[in-house]
């Protein structure tokens, strides 16, 4: 009686601590980040469709299957063909909306706010909501999100200010970016060895690409936890890229070793920490935490660590510095 009465014991402490030691074996706590792709439908040095297709199925294929809810902004002067809206290219976007995805704003031309007047950079902002907002109204849904090509915020208070006025008029939010990394140059070196035919160079960067966003991610929770003391809700940034095509599951596979949950940009927003003073006007496209950190008068050490782009990676994509 005494033993059944210890066995049965033993088991409920087994299944009570279970749940924990499945936790510890993921040496982690536990972690939400939204996933947003910038440059739609595609950013790739093959223009034709057949290209892009392939690289939207792949990618789209890998999102659906990590169950991550992703927002893609959208380049709208990339559906043109011969000067016209091509529907094969407005397509792709609709493929995107068919996976239950969303789409945003990432203006007509992708401009640079820091070398363009505002009215001319509103009016590309405007000409880049006519499809977009027409295929998510279609699903009975918004244009809400609008997102900075560069990142570029204005390089003066004033300039910022006024179009964040605009934005809110248009009934957009700012989508921010917390994990900020350098993919891009990563997306650009995969294309060109893929191109000169060296996979085994590909594969490298491939591999390189998840150990290396992997050190930003632990970068960005420390950041996080050094600003706010917890670890808020983070905002990945990548682009619909080849790159990504290919590596997305593994990239997936590797946040979710982190412990994190994929989230929607709107759950995202809702961590306070997105609330934080932002009074930064400087011409770099940096993350959204560095933003509030030096809003916050934080010194240089506090933005010490941050991993770089391997020489190989840099090369590779005939890129000099980061
Ligand atoms: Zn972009």
């Amino acid at each position: 009686m005494k033993s059944r009465l210890l066995t049965t014991v033993l088991i409920l402490l087994l299944v009570w601590c279970a749940p924990a030691a499945a936790n510890a074996q993921r040496n982690t706590k536990q972690r939400t980040v939204a996933i947003t792709f910038d440059d739609l439908p595609v950013n790739s040095l093959q223009h034709d469709l057949a290209s892009q297709e392939l690289i939207t199925r792949k990618l789209l294929r890998a999102i659906t299957a990590n169950r991550v809810p992703a927002i893609g902004f959208v380049n709208e002067s990339k559906l043109l063909t011969a000067g016209r809206s091509d529907e094969k290219r407005v397509a792709l976007l609709q493929m995107w909306l068919d996976a239950g995805l969303e789409l945003g704003n990432h203006t007509f031309s992708h401009p640079d706010l820091h070398t363009t007047a505002l009215n001319v950079f509103t009016d590309d902002v405007v000409r880049g909501e006519e499809v977009t907002r027409r295929l998510l109204e279609a699903k009975g849904r918004n244009l809400r999100y609008f997102r900075h090509p560069f990142l570029h915020t204005g390089n003066s208070l004033e300039t910022k200010q006024k179009f964040e006025e605009f934005l809110i008029g248009r009934g957009y939010r700012i989508a921010p970016v917390t994990i900020d990394n350098s993919e891009w140059i990563f997306a650009r070196a995969y294309e060109n060895a893929m191109q000169r035919g060296d996979k085994q160079l590909a594969k490298r960067i491939g591999r390189t690409y998840i150990s290396y966003m992997e050190e930003k991610f632990a970068y960005f929770e420390q950041q996080s936890l050094a600003l706010f003391g917890y670890e808020m809700k983070q905002t990945l940034l990548l682009h619909a890229n080849a790159l990504n095509a290919d590596y997305f599951h593994a990239l997936a596979q590797m946040m979710k070793k982190r412990g994190y949950d994929f989230i929607t940009l709107e759950e995202a927003l809702k961590d306070k920490a997105y609330s934080s003073r932002d009074t930064y006007a400087g011409p770099a496209g940096i993350t959204w935490i560095h933003r509030w950190a030096i809003t916050a008068g934080k010194d240089e050490a506090f933005f010490k660590g941050e991993p770089r782009t391997p020489d190989f990676v840099l090369k590779e994509a005939g890129i000099k510095a980061e």
